[in-house]
């Protein structure tokens, strides 16, 4: 198969060269000016059946000039080509001048593009195309689901075709939706009467998706203030956003926004919206825009609370992003139009303080109990403190990996290879900082004050202010003189170092035990998984597949690789409860665990002599030391 399919290759990189000097021709770069008139945009979003979006464009163009239209391929907050994953699902592309198809030309060497002649005169084009999104039918990591007859996610930069040549920020667009009877729906974008919104920029149209469904709801976060924020849900059932509790939880969102605003003191939006869909048919995940966020949960929000616990840090992190990443912006990740190559270098600071702040501000608000902060630490300590890949590859090169790999990739092994590090390890890379801080002022300031001073300017600016390391570097020593730069290259740089500084000088310890906290107790219901990493070295799914395997661990020593079927444990038919229950019992035998595995057409047993008992990562405190973790999670 990689045999023939480099021949392929081969034979078209050939061919490309035959005819690239005659139609590869350069699009031209963005330019800060202004694109002459507003495009009309107008997308139909009532196909609920085919789950398809119709759009229509009107154009003004000058008449004669060749026109470049650009598919978005680099989308912001994805910090990747993650167009590349979409624009096999446009489709029915046709092109129009005065009512007169056109013929449109996709360029061989760049397929985002699609040139166009108008004839002279002509001074609209209008362009139609179906966006096919996700259905059930796709499986893997990239299938994406956007549509149910429920509810709808609408993202525009995969429902426009914009001219090359300009700012995103130049070019004005009139956008409008027509959605199915009855739905409601919430977007950042100001509407306008009849159906459709205030003109905007194209910039501002993609970094305000629309979501809109059958049963929603809609809670003001921050009554009377001058500077409005809402929780907007959308659900599968009506009963999804009702609970017992739900006047408590949706006041500890209250919470989140005034903790958010005594951290950062500044904002950057003239309002908010927390979009968000409670429902097992729409993708899961989250995106982070300057005035609202994506926050895409399963159905057990509101009515699953507990159960939920190890997701509940995902609105804060959307919501950090509004200061963290859309107004202040690493600069090599601003680019002027959704087609220019990102920078991904400062990721770590992007992803990895607001996974940081995203983790504390759930905790200060009361959307996570201290407990659980503690637990869902444990569990970020335990993974970069048993990270093999840690001894070949720095966290400075994991910020690459969402052009490496990205996510709609599937990926194996990524205790070696690792993955998108620089969110997590970043957590523990702040809260080492945060923690020195302290310790080097004692106790009169904090990564808090950094936060202030580097995110909390420019109150009610909505135009990205842009920095390098050096920014960074500045603002840090502005809080705390000390080395900054030589301790954060050290830490992004170096191999295999200790990545647990900040959790001891927090004045706390990783332990493991054989009961798991409150975080992954909650990860291995939500996310169906069996957790038996620091164990076996093996995470399964509820019918004994393998998903991961940590590199040389004992069950890699024994052969086994994800996507290897357990079948038998000391000779009973898998499930969890025998593999959980056998390891429990391990330290009172000097017996092996027996596993029959199934590995492709390949059946064997395979004895693992393990008698550690399950084990579980935990935060202990170290009684004499200052208990700064303490004063990090508590309220403000
Ligand atoms: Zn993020």
């Amino acid at each position: 198969m990689r045999t023939a399919f480099a021949a392929f290759a081969a034979a078209l990189l050939v061919a490309r060269g035959a005819f690239a000097d005659a139609d590869c021709r350069p699009v031209a770069p963005p330019k800060d000016q202004a694109y002459p008139g507003a495009m009309q945009l107008r997308v139909d979003a009532t196909d609920l059946d085919h789950r398809v979006y119709h759009v229509h464009e009107a154009l003004p163009v000058a008449g004669g000039k060749a026109l470049v239209l650009l598919y978005p391929e680099w989308l912001p907050g994805t910090h990747a080509p993650w167009g590349r994953n979409r624009i096999n699902k446009l489709a029915g592309l046709v092109v129009k001048a005065n009512g007169a198809p056109l013929a449109w030309n996709r360029d061989p060497c760049n397929v985002f593009a699609f040139r166009v002649q108008p004839p002279a005169g002509t001074t609209t084009v209008d362009v139609d195309f179906d966006y096919l999104s996700g259905d059930s039918g796709q499986a893997g990591a990239g299938a994406s689901h956007e549509v149910s007859q429920e509810l709808l996610v609408l993202e525009w930069s995969a429902l426009v075709l914009y001219p090359a040549g300009y700012y995103a920020s130049r070019i004005e667009v009139e956008p409008s939706v027509k959605l199915p009877d009855g739905w409601e729906s919430a977007t950042a974008l100001d509407t306008a009467p009849d159906n459709g919104f205030r003109r905007t920029t194209l910039e501002t149209l993609v970094d305000s998706p629309l979501f809109a469904g059958r049963y929603a709801k809609k809670w003001d976060l921050d009554a009377g203030a001058p500077v409005p924020v809402h929780l907007d849900a959308f659900a599968d059932r009506p009963d999804l956003l009702e609970n017992k509790d739900l006047d408590k939880h949706i006041e500890l969102h209250r919470a989140l926004v005034q903790q958010a605003y005594k951290l950062f003191g500044a904002k950057h939006y003239a309002h908010y919206d927390f979009l968000l869909t409670v429902s097992d048919n729409i993708s899961k995940g989250g995106l982070e825009h300057h005035q609202s966020s994506e926050n895409q949960t399963g159905t057990d929000y509101f009515t699953g609370w507990d159960k939920a616990m190890a997701m509940r840090d995902l609105l804060p992190h959307e919501y950090t992003h509004s200061w963290n990443g859309k107004f202040r912006r690493p600069q090599d990740l601003w680019t002027a139009n959704f087609n220019q190559p990102m920078g991904d270098s400062l990721l770590w600071v992007y992803e990895g303080q607001t996974q940081y702040w995203g983790k504390v501000l759930a905790t200060r608000s009361g959307l996570w109990s201290k407990e659980e902060a503690l637990d869902a630490l444990a569990a970020t300590a335990a993974v970069f403190e048993n990270r093999p890949g840690r001894q070949w590859r720095n966290l400075q090169d994991t910020a690459y990996d969402e052009i490496v790999a990205p996510r709609f990739q599937p990926q194996s092994w990524t205790t070696w290879r690792r993955s998108q590090d620089y969110y997590d390890e970043g957590v523990l890379l702040w809260l080492d900082v945060d923690t020195l801080i302290r310790e080097q002022s004692q106790g009169q300031r904090s990564l808090d004050d950094f936060a202030h001073a580097f995110f909390g300017i420019d109150d009610g600016s909505t135009t990205p202010k842009t920095y390098g390391f050096d920014d960074v570097v500045r603002a840090l020593n502005t809080v705390q003189p000390y080395d900054w730069a030589g301790f954060l290259r050290t830490r992004l740089d170096s191999l295999g170092r200790d990545p647990l500084d900040g959790i001891t000088r927090g004045g706390y310890r990783l332990v493991y035990n054989d009961t798991p906290g409150k975080y992954l107790e909650s990860a291995e219901k939500l996310y169906e998984y069996t957790d038996a990493v620091y164990s076996l070295g093996i995470s399964l799914n509820k019918s004994g597949k393998v998903l991961g395997v940590m590199w040389n661990s004992l069950a890699f020593e024994a052969g086994f690789s994800p996507g290897a079927q357990i079948e038998a444990v000391n000779g009973m038919a898998y499930d969890t409860d025998r593999l959980k229950g056998a390891i429990k019992a391990s330290p009172q035998t000097a017996a092996p665990i027996e596993l029959i595995v199934k590995d492709q057409d390949h059946f064997r047993v395979v004895q693992l002599d393990y008698h550690g008992g399950l084990r579980y990562p935990h935060l202990e405190r170290v009684d004499g030391t200052p208990a700064r973790l303490d004063d990090i999670l508590a309220a403000k």
